[in-house]
């Protein structure tokens, strides 16, 4: 009997922030294969299984993506239960459906996990509520960071009514500033930049569209983080103390301190 692969989002970072199903899916696995954005820490749900790190800085950097790949099969040809866990949601900017596609084509049994995504998880643990009513009508996720290089249509997002929430974005803050503003975006558009979003080292700068360069240089802004921009991010900004008052005191005790 073929085994099954799991391809799990583990969240932002914050090990609370997993899912049930997530647990769920650890507690089953033989065999763990983990990326360099997951906090090591959900590893508690897995204790007797073998835990592979394959992220890029995990010592596979020539194929990473094949390697990935033919250990996938060769495990669930194996019988073993395979979960591959990934920073974040699996399909947001993260392979997922690419993983899942091949695996059924080698006639494997897939099964996808959502997780919470780092620019959902990070404005929200920020007090930024991304589609605040009467200020932005939708919430836009893209990456600074394509594969091809193929530029994406700032114009359309800098006029969308939308907050923008920007992945693999610190490499490209210059680049990112200067299509928003060449877009139409005013200059003072506010930004918060979020490092290490829902972990106990979160971080975040804020600045104006037109500084965000300079302001995160000043901070120094490192990877991973995320860039919101929008109105929201001045509009309807709780401060984390506001936003510990709001909670309901019983979830309060609960959550680490940060
Ligand atoms: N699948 C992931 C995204 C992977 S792409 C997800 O859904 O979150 C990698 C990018 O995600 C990083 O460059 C950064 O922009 C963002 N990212 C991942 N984890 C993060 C974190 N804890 N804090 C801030 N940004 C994060």
């Amino acid at each position: 009997m073929p085994g099954k692969v799991w391809l799990v989002g583990a969240g932002p970072g914050d090990p609370e922030l997993l899912t049930l199903k997530a647990v769920r899916a650890l507690r089953a696995a033989d065999v763990v294969m983990i990326d360099d954005l997951v906090n090591p820490a959900v590893l508690e749900h897995c204790p007797l299984a073998r835990v592979l790190a394959v992220g890029k800085r995990g010592g596979c950097r020539s194929t990473p993506q094949a390697f990935i790949h033919r250990l996938m099969l060769r495990y669930a040809r194996q019988g073993k239960c395979v979960v591959r866990l990934k920073g974040g949601d699996p399909c947001i900017f993260g392979r997922g459906s690419e993983e899942a596609e091949w695996l059924g084509g080698h006639g494997i049994e897939v099964e996808l996990v959502n997780g919470i995504t780092a620019g959902l998880a990070g404005a929200t643990q920020c007090g930024i509520p991304l589609t605040l009513r009467g200020v932005a009508r939708g919430v836009t996720l893209v990456t600074a960071h394509t594969q091809d290089d193929s530029p994406l249509n700032w114009q359309a997002l800098a006029q969308s009514g939308t907050t923008l929430v920007v992945y693999m974005g610190v490499a490209k803050l210059d680049m990112v500033r200067e299509a928003l503003l060449a877009g139409g975006m005013g200059a003072g558009t506010p930004v918060a930049m979020i490092e290490n979003a829902s972990l106990a080292h979160q971080r975040q700068c804020r600045s104006s569209l037109a500084q965000m360069t300079e302001a995160a240089q000043a901070f120094g802004l490192k990877s991973p983080a995320v860039l919101v921009i929008g109105e929201v991010v001045e509009s309807g900004a709780l401060t984390r103390r506001e936003l510990k008052e709001v909670m309901a005191i019983p979830l309060t005790e609960r959550v680490s301190p940060r």
